[in-house]
């Protein structure tokens, strides 16, 4: 448990030999969810809110790889050296490093509370590995969460976004301000800017999603697994538009399935 009485996700943060506190909660019909937008569209605060509600952890891969760049060097593996190097450029990190990393925590994505995996897949590569990997494990996704911003709205989310040091919590210099300037009100730890939210990484990042990551969205629309959802407004009403965009969902998939089951109309 962290001081904010979050879970404090360690079996996915620090690696497999460490045991989460609180251990989720197993459920009926855990949700498992992709989180896919540009970044800056919010995905993190979603996955924050959508674990209020839905109960599944909060996968990020990029909580990883900044969590193992807060580590002394001498703690860090070549190959998260090698990975931080690419964060810090705002570039991708390579996909077999990517995958390693996943792999290891594997047992995450089988966790009885589902998940919300929160900047993974982020290529072709990496989904084609986890559809695989899902496939072995018997595991069923239940949809992909795609959310939409103009590019404009975008660029000023991530120019004045502010992360906590401490409890990792997400504002913004005018949108979400803290209550104290540069403190945490969650934590009262220090905010500070992402390296990767500097202008110049900003503009990598946004060329990598256009490359890398946007033609996710054919390979999930292919497999009838896309939720489109608008990005703007609150982030509680981008919340609630999700929830209702889900609940939806999974009322006409089991409608589906049920139709499945009892085979077609005569
Ligand atoms: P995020 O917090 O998801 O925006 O990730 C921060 C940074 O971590 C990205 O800009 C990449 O450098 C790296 N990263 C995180 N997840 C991945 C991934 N699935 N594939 C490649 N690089 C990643």
């Amino acid at each position: 448990m962290t001081s904010t009485g979050k879970p404090d996700r360690a079996a996915w943060i620090q690696g497999p030999s460490a045991n989460c506190d609180p251990r989720p909660e197993r459920v009926q019909a855990p949700w498992r969810l992709i989180l896919l937008g540009a970044p800056g569209v919010g995905k993190g605060t979603q996955a924050d809110l959508l674990h209020q509600r839905l109960n599944a952890c909060h996968l990020s891969t990029g909580d990883v790889f900044r969590s193992a760049g807060s580590r002394a060097e001498c703690d860090q593996s070549p190959a998260m050296k090698a990975a931080l190097q690419y964060m810090r450029r705002g570039d991708l990190v390579p996909d077999s490093i990517v995958w390693e990393m996943v792999l290891e925590r594997s047992g995450c994505l089988r966790c009885g509370g589902g998940f919300l995996l929160d900047g993974f897949p982020r290529t072709l590569a990496q989904a084609e590995s986890l559809k695989q990997l899902m496939e072995n494990q018997r595991l069923d996704l239940t949809a992909v969460l795609n959310y939409r911003l103009p590019l404009n709205e975008i660029v000023a989310r991530l120019s004045g976004r502010r992360s906590c040091q401490g409890c990792k919590a997400v504002y913004h210099v005018t949108e979400r301000p803290p209550r104290l300037a540069d403190i945490c009100d969650r934590c009262g730890e220090k905010l500070f800017q992402r390296e990767d939210d500097q202008p110049n990484s900003v503009k990598v990042r946004l060329e990598a999603y256009e490359q890398s990551t946007a033609p996710l969205i054919e390979f999930y629309q292919g497999s009838r697994m896309l939720v489109t959802i608008a990005a703007s407004g609150s982030p509680e009403e981008i919340c609630e538009r999700t929830i209702a965009a889900l609940e939806d969902w999974r009322k006409r998939n089991s409608e589906h399935n049920f139709r499945n089951t009892l085979g077609p109309k005569p």
